[in-house]
């Protein structure tokens, strides 16, 4: 009957094999209808795409390739980013994660926390380099960090600034962080065991001071520790409730306060973990 599908026979012989599948494929393919995405994000879809292959992870060349996707994203300080590809963010990471370091995500790193992802890190020391008193010097100068987690930002901080301080409330962080951080012997970084919300007042003033966890509102001891000509950049619940990067400068005339793009942080807490 004409309705039937040729039999296959076996073992199968290409030639009539050819003419088989012809006639079963008499439904043209159509192609899938997509809404459009905007070009700029259609561009972060692509760097996200770009998986680094083909060499080790202690390579220069992963980390370079990292670099070309944030480029992607936006980010245009080359000392940032020149900083982003001297760090070897897979040393931040458990053994099992080492394969994700350079991709653009975030990474657990255990007690509930995370390793934040290379944009936002470079977003945020971008902006932070911003601040009048890093304009003049070309240094982020004493910084204060909040959050310490697993010290791969801190790591940053420490090619762009004269000194860190940074500070983590949980205990096994803090311990994991001065070990990650022994291995690169950085002598401008001090960590410090203890709650960030009240800042870390020996060291005080400081020029910069980045917070890594999403509060409900700017410490009154950050304003109160930052320089004059101090830029502060920090995660905040805004007024629909969803995290905001903020940025406070403090100049002659008072505090300044910029609300920029969405985040998604884990939480700020108080007190010792
Ligand atoms: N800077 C890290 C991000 C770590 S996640 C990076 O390089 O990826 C945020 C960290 O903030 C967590 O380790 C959490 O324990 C810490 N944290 C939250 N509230 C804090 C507080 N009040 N003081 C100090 N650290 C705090």
């Amino acid at each position: 009957m004409s309705t039937q599908r040729p039999a296959l026979k076996f073992p199968l012989r290409l030639d009539r094999l050819s003419s088989a599948m012809a006639l079963s494929t008499h439904v043209p393919a159509r192609p899938l209808l997509r809404p459009q995405a905007l070009l700029q994000h259609a561009a972060v879809e692509a760097a996200r795409r770009i998986v680094p292959s083909g060499v080790g992870l202690d390579s220069a060349d992963v980390r370079r390739r990292m670099v070309e996707r944030l480029k992607l994203t936006g980010l245009r300080d080359e000392a940032v980013l020149g900083a982003m590809a001297a760090v070897p963010r897979h040393q931040f990471v458990d053994t099992a994660l080492v394969n994700q370091a350079y991709e653009d995500t975030s990474l657990p790193i255990g007690h509930g926390q995370t390793i934040s992802k290379p944009s936002i890190v470079a977003r945020m020391i971008e902006l932070l380099r911003g601040g009048a008193a890093a304009l003049t010097t070309g240094s982020l100068g004493h910084v204060l960090e909040v959050g310490t987690g697993c010290g791969y930002q801190t790591a940053i901080l420490a090619r762009l600034s004269r000194q860190v301080f940074s500070v983590e409330r949980v205990r096994p962080l803090y311990d994991k962080a001065r070990q990650n951080l022994a291995e690169l012997r950085d002598a401008q970084i001090r960590l410090v065991y203890g709650d960030g919300t009240l800042g870390h007042a020996p060291n005080a003033p400081y020029a910069s001071i980045i917070v890594s966890a999403g509060g409900d509102v700017i410490a009154q001891a950050w304003l109160d520790q930052l320089a004059p000509g101090g830029r502060l950049v920090a995660p905040v619940r805004a007024a629909d409730n969803r995290q905001t990067l903020m940025v406070v400068d403090k100049t002659a005339g008072g505090f300044r306060h910029t609300n920029f793009e969405r985040v998604y942080f884990v939480p700020l807490r108080s007190g010792l973990a």
